[in-house]
């Protein structure tokens, strides 16, 4: 018989819904653990936290923070934690607790779900039981996400690195091309890919301070046909992150005159992102970082965007400096 404690703080999500009349809205029972205790038993306790019990469409910078205070006035003995997110915004809020938890002394594992628990091929059953096996049978401290992909394979992420999901296939993918494992059998299987760092440099690093985020970063994607015109500042944002096509390039035109009016007002826009600091670059990318957009390095739009709220809301040092360091693996570098 195991004798391992887990602290399940959970949010809603559609791992935490159900199916009414053809609505799935968040219910107000533990579904995932019933699920669980059905199919597991009961050797694992579970201490339940639920803060919140919302879509995580709904989720927003302060709801981070909420959370992040939840889990810093974790003072058990538990051997893990587990989040239970919906699948949407679990890239940004995963990206927020990798990097304000990077130094946490034991694993913090996200899990959400494609259809509420015991709905028929609903994969959430699968993702709580690779987290719960990960704290179990491994000894690997950091932040994750667990998520069963498509092809039945149980994905561990970084969780500064996970990428939205497709909206086709419902599966994440990993920022640098490669998640950074996988559970087999209750037992985790790290990818030795070069993007990977190896599971003891996971540990260590101080736990930033859990700030207010009232200052607001807005998030602008390249596309072609672009109306810069369209954003008229009005309600000024302290920061604009702006996501370029993959090679690091945007409308030349319309983005440097935008970058000009933006720092007129004093907005500081970031572009996301470009590969490296040398070599070449296109004449578009170079046009657009000389009239002033401040580049970032190998980092995916979510995580840059979460690092982005964190950098303005923070007084240890400028939002520029704290964009250039890596806080918790978001950055690939290999
Ligand atoms: N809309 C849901 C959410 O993000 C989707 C899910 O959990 O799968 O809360």
């Amino acid at each position: 018989m195991k004798n391992n404690n887990i602290t399940v703080v959970m949010t809603g999500g559609t791992i935490g819904s159900t199916i009414k009349d053809g609505t799935i809205n968040v219910s107000d029972e533990p579904v995932i653990l019933r699920e669980y205790r059905r199919l597991y038993g009961d050797d694992t306790k579970f201490r339940i936290i639920a803060p919140f019990n919302i879509l995580s469409e709904n989720c927003c910078p302060k709801t981070w923070c909420r959370l992040g205070r939840v889990i810093a006035d974790i003072n058990d003995d538990s051997d893990g934690i587990i989040i239970t997110h919906g699948t949407d915004t679990l890239a940004y809020t995963a990206a927020y607790i990798a990097m304000v938890f990077k130094g946490t002394k034991r694993p913090i594992v996200i899990v959400s779900s494609d259809l509420p628990p015991g709905e028929k091929g609903s994969n959430g059953i699968y993702n709580f039981k690779a987290a719960v096996d990960f704290i179990e049978n491994e000894n690997i401290t950091g932040v994750f996400a667990a998520y069963r992909d498509m092809g039945g394979r149980d994905r561990v992420y970084l969780a500064s690195r996970i990428v939205e999901a497709d909206t086709y296939t419902d599966s994440f993918s990993a920022y640098g091309g490669c998640p950074y494992g996988e559970m087999e059998n209750g037992h985790f299987i790290r990818y030795a890919n070069a993007v990977n760092p190896k599971a003891f440099m996971l540990k260590g690093g101080e736990a930033l301070d859990i700030t207010e985020l009232t200052n607001s970063v807005l998030m602008i994607r390249s596309y072609p046909g672009i109306d810069y015109g369209a954003f008229d500042l009005k309600t000024k944002p302290s920061a604009i992150l702006h996501c370029m096509y993959h090679s690091g390039t945007a409308w030349e035109y319309g983005l440097t005159e935008f970058i000009k009016r933006c720092k007129a007002e004093g907005i500081d826009v970031y572009l996301c992102c470009y590969k490296s600091e040398e070599g070449a670059k296109y004449a578009t990318a170079r046009a657009i970082i000389a009239s002033g957009g401040i580049p970032l390095y190998r980092i995916s739009a979510e995580a840059a965007y979460v690092k982005l709220v964190l950098a303005y809301n923070q007084h240890k040092c400028s939002p520029i400096e704290f964009m250039k360091n890596d806080v918790y693996f978001e950055t690939v570098n290999a």
